[in-house]
């Protein structure tokens, strides 16, 4: 780690929530010198809603995968970052896109984050430098400039990776797809249901994308094949959104699905199948791999083990993300202040080993989540996560998958002694 009598050197990739959560706890800390890069022309990232859905003005592929009705799927309450709680326990519980992006903005307005991040600056590289006369490890990080294409050169001392998870979309590959004459698109350059007026359209995968796509669909689409091979979902669904089996092959606009059926006149295949981890900016030589969407070697999913000067926020699925940011940032901080010890390598190691049957979800916490944050601040020596989003999480599991249509609409009802909470759909 840096030497204690200077400044600790910390680049930040990425101005999206995560990247403004790690501002936000570096800034405060006389300790630190902080850089942070940031391609678009704005804070935000995956909360910037862009309508094109190919490149942005500075001929940059678009970060963004938000769409026009998107509200979100937790309820806002519990998206506040724990020292700035703004969004109260409104009703209805999940607001619009513009709110969080706005929540974002006074965040960064708040505690002045704006004068740390030098935007429409792409982080293109990313390499370890072994300094020869201290023997210290260094972070060389190539940016261009998109405005002129001047390409600069820093080194740090350490790295916060904030590039987000949520752009490089994940497809599967299915037997006969080119045969398609349709309309195929995936999640992440959805828009606006209007558009598919009248059509059969066929949502592949029901994780939180398909389920909330599928219903803004159905108001405009002549029906929606819900198609995926999990346990059939329990709760009421449009009439014209029909769940079906994955699928098996296509044949034209002919799907056969692995339980033996088939649907015919399918119109649009809209991939929902989720994003891949990407980092493409990092050397070979920083020694972190992805492996079907397993990340290694990261202890907590979080520090990584061969050089733990760099750190990647936002690793875990399926949490509940502003929080856990929260969380992360303070317990790398606090290790780079020297105030906390990592463990052995070996020990390390053995937290990073897959414990889950599918290397894609080796980062999926749900529950598990409030044990991972508790961990992270009773080492780091920092507060623990108020009560409430523990509760008011698990009261958005049970209301959200009884009731898909409504659960956004409901209200939070806490009991007087702050202990439990209920998520009430209105009459
Ligand atoms: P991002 O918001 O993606 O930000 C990453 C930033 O890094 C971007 O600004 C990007 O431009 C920048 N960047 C990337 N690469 C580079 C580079 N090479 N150089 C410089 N800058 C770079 N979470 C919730 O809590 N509630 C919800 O309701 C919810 N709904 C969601 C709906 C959708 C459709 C999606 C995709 C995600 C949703 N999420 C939701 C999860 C959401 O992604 C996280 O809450 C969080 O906003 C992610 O923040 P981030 O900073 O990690 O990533």
């Amino acid at each position: 780690m840096a030497d204690q009598e200077e400044k600790i050197k910390v680049c930040v990739i990425g101005a999206g929530a995560a990247g403004l959560c790690a501002i936000r706890h570096l800034a405060a800390n006389a300790k630190f010198e902080t850089t942070v890069y940031e391609q678009t022309n704005e804070i935000g990232g995956i909360w910037v809603y862009k309508e094109q859905a190919d490149f942005d003005e500075n001929a940059l592929s678009i970060h963004s995968s938000m769409y026009q009705n998107l509200r979100t799927n937790l309820p806002a309450k519990i998206m506040n970052f724990p020292d700035y709680i703004t969004m109260e326990a409104q009703e209805p519980c999940c607001v619009s896109h513009q709110e969080i992006l706005k929540y974002l903005e006074n965040y960064t307005q708040h505690f002045d984050l704006c004068r740390h991040i030098q935007f429409n600056t792409k982080v293109e590289h990313v390499r370890l430098e072994l300094s020869e006369h201290c023997n210290k490890e260094k972070w060389s990080v190539q940016v261009k400039k998109l405005k002129t294409n001047e390409i600069k050169m820093q080194y740090f001392d350490a790295i916060m990776i904030c590039n987000g998870h949520y752009f490089d979309p994940y497809v599967p590959i299915i037997p006969g797809i080119d045969s398609f004459p349709g309309l195929i698109l995936h999640s992440h350059v959805y828009r606006k249901p209007d558009e598919f007026f009248g059509k059969k359209v066929l949502v592949l995968g029901a994780a939180s994308s398909g389920i909330d796509i599928g219903i803004d669909l159905s108001n405009y689409a002549a029906c929606v094949y819900l198609s995926h091979n999990h346990d059939r979902l329990t709760s009421p669904l449009p009439l014209n959104m029909i769940q079906v089996a994955g699928i098996e092959n296509i044949h034209e606009t002919t799907f056969r699905l692995r339980d033996g059926t088939t649907i015919d006149g399918i119109n649009v295949l809209l991939f929902c199948t989720g994003y891949k981890y990407s980092f493409p900016f990092l050397n070979e030589n920083c020694d972190i791999r992805i492996d079907n969407n397993y990340v290694t070697p990261l202890y907590k999913h979080l520090i990584n083990i061969k050089h733990p000067s760099m750190c990647i926020i936002g690793i875990p699925m399926a949490v509940v993300p502003f929080p856990m940011f929260h969380m992360q940032v303070q317990y790398f901080l606090a290790l780079l202040e020297g105030r906390v010890a990592l463990p052995t390598k070996s020990v390390m190691l053995e937290d990073s080993i897959l414990k889950t049957p599918k290397k894609r979800h080796a980062h999926k916490l749900m529950d598990r989540q409030w044990d991972y944050n508790d961990s992270l601040a009773t080492v780091g020596g920092f507060n623990r996560l108020p009560l409430f989003y523990k509760i008011g999480y698990r009261a958005w599991s049970v209301q959200r998958s009884a009731n898909l249509l409504r659960y956004k609409d409901s209200k939070f009802v806490f009991s007087e002694d702050g202990q439990s909470v209920e998520l009430i759909i209105p009459e």
